[in-house]
């Protein structure tokens, strides 16, 4: 099942306290905005449900498993964490084609997800060139390539210009409306509060509120 379940999650960088006992579901059919400060242990977060960060204490399930016990990791859930190294000199369409073929996946999923992610132009033309925004969706349309059913995305709206952050407020609906459980995460509640059904809002390794945006709106 598309779930993602974080479970009392420590972890401590020598004297810095990243994670306070992180404890939330991310459920399918859903986009769960992960808010807070910066430094508030989001990526750490999303790291160690990754399995790219153990935690100290705790754990954090994909599905039910942790997600280096998962068989093929990458179908499962589709990740964006910072719009990483890019080879300057290839295009944005190479980047994509690579990371299919470690999929064992083809040129035409990689066209599919360069037209979703609005990348048509901008794909053909070389990765040294692009703005951040170009990074971003670049890193979303490699978050797609394997049409996973759980989706984490980190601060996707850093850098996009304001028709971007139009575009993935309808990708976030349309991925959730799709069954996906999505996990997005910001620093601003105002990027989030038109596309999460679900608010986790954290603040110093901990959730400090975890609410359904229709039941905030009715206290409201
Ligand atoms: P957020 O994503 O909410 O901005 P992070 O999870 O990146 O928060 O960071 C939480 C805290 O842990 C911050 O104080 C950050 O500096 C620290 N931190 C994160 N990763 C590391 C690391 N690899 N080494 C040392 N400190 C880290
Ligand atoms: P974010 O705000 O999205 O978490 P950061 O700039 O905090 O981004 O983190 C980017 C990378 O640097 C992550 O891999 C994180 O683990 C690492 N990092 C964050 N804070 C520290 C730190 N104080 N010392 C060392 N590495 C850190």
């Amino acid at each position: 099942e598309a779930t993602i379940e974080v479970s009392g999650l420590r972890k401590r960088f020598g004297r810095t306290t990243a994670l306070d006992g992180m404890t939330f579901t991310v459920r399918p059919g859903q986009v769960t905005g992960f808010v807070g400060p910066n430094g508030a242990g989001k990526s750490t977060t999303m790291r160690v449900v990754l399995g790219l960060d153990a935690p100290d204490e705790g754990h954090a399930l994909v599905g039910g498993r942790a997600y280096r016990s998962l068989r093929r990791p990458l179908s499962h859930v589709g990740a964006l964490l910072d719009a990483g190294a890019l080879q300057p000199s290839r295009t944005g369409r190479d980047h994509l084609l690579w990371l299919a073929h470690s999929q064992g996946l083809g040129a035409r999923r990689v066209d599919e997800v360069i037209e979703q992610a609005g990348l048509t132009t901008a794909a053909r033309r070389r990765a040294g060139g692009y703005s951040l925004g170009m990074r971003q969706r670049l890193g979303i349309a490699a978050a797609l390539l394997g049409d996973p059913p759980i989706l984490m995305l980190d601060e996707p709206v850093n850098g996009l210009d304001p028709e971007g952050v139009v575009w993935i407020r309808g990708l976030l609906r349309a991925l959730a409306a799709e069954g996906r459980a999505v996990l997005v995460s910001s620093h601003l509640m105002s990027e989030l509060q038109d596309s999460a059904d679900h608010l986790v809002v954290a603040g110093r390794g901990r959730v400090v509120a975890d609410i359904g945006v229709a039941e905030l709106i009715a206290r409201a």
